[in-house]
């Protein structure tokens, strides 16, 4: 078939623009992969952080629900890129209920076994947030429930330990974030006794509302770090930092009212 040059001009330009699009397209993807495949790890016999590949995120959507929800939470006032990029990164739909999933990267708690929740995503950057987390920084979380906190605090770069009072959710967390490459050290314990043998930690979190501020942890801070924890009834809690000073000298601010599941005394099978 023969071709005129203006046809041929156009094919040509056509052929141009395609390959572009393509090559942006395959950029895209690679780029996409690389993120996805970029996480944290703490692993109990080496406790330096250090980050491993692992499948965070595996589709596009999931990424892009994860990218979303950040950006939902950076225009609800969360600032800290570090707490941000974790919140991108992390695959919350994960650590819920398959039935669930629709809601997986809503901002709104969702419930988990043992009538326990997953915490609504703003309020975990916000205390992650409040955290102020250096890289390799020894972090105890009471209340490891889904695990979904705990693999934020990886992502951070923390060398993270949390505890759960329910065996269960604590062998269905620990399933859970090493399927997906995170190797925080998990304990099956009372938060309110800490783990005096790990001890002293940079920073303590608490995911649940103890009544009172709970003493012994207060003890397992190094001197300069602090307790974020939510102090209060049932009803509503403040947004407590407690950062000790000193060994025996401690100062408290609050950061406004939340709502947690209580602080309970003890383990359940
Ligand atoms: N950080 C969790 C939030 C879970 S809700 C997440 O990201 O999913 C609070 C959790 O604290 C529950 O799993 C509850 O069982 C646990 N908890 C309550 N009291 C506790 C205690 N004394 N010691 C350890 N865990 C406790």
């Amino acid at each position: 078939m023969l071709l005129c040059k203006t046809h041929k001009i156009i094919i040509f330009v056509i052929i141009v623009k395609i390959k572009k699009h393509i090559m942006r397209y395959l950029l895209y993807i690679i780029l996409m992969c690389c993120l996805s495949l970029t996480t944290c790890s703490n692993k109990s016999e080496n406790r330096t952080s250090k980050r491993i590949k692992a499948m965070s995120i595996v589709s596009l959507k999931d990424k892009s629900e994860a990218i979303k929800l950040a950006k939902q939470l950076e225009r609800k006032g969360i600032s800290d890129k570090l707490v941000l990029e974790a919140i991108a990164s992390v695959p919350r739909h994960e650590f819920v209920d398959s039935n669930l999933r629709e809601y997986a990267y809503h901002d709104r708690p969702l419930p988990i076994e043992r009538n326990q929740t997953i915490s609504q995503p703003y309020t975990v950057a916000y205390q992650s947030e409040l955290l102020k987390l250096k890289h390799g920084e020894k972090v105890l979380e009471v209340g490891t429930g889904s695990g979904y906190q705990a693999a934020i605090l990886c992502e951070m770069g923390a060398e993270v330990y949390s505890i759960e009072r329910y065996e269960e959710l604590h062998n269905s967390s620990k399933e859970k974030l090493n399927s997906l490459g995170y190797y925080p050290n998990l304990f099956y314990g009372d938060g309110y006794e800490g783990l005096p043998e790990y001890a002293p930690f940079d920073k303590i979190l608490i995911t649940a509302a103890p009544e009172k501020i709970p003493e012994k942890l207060l003890q397992q801070l190094k001197i300069g770090g602090w307790m974020v924890v939510p102090v209060g009834d049932r009803r509503v809690q403040k947004m407590t930092i407690i950062r000790r000073t000193g060994e025996d000298t401690f100062e408290e601010s609050l950061h406004g009212d939340f709502i947690f599941v209580p602080m309970e005394k003890g383990t359940e099978k």
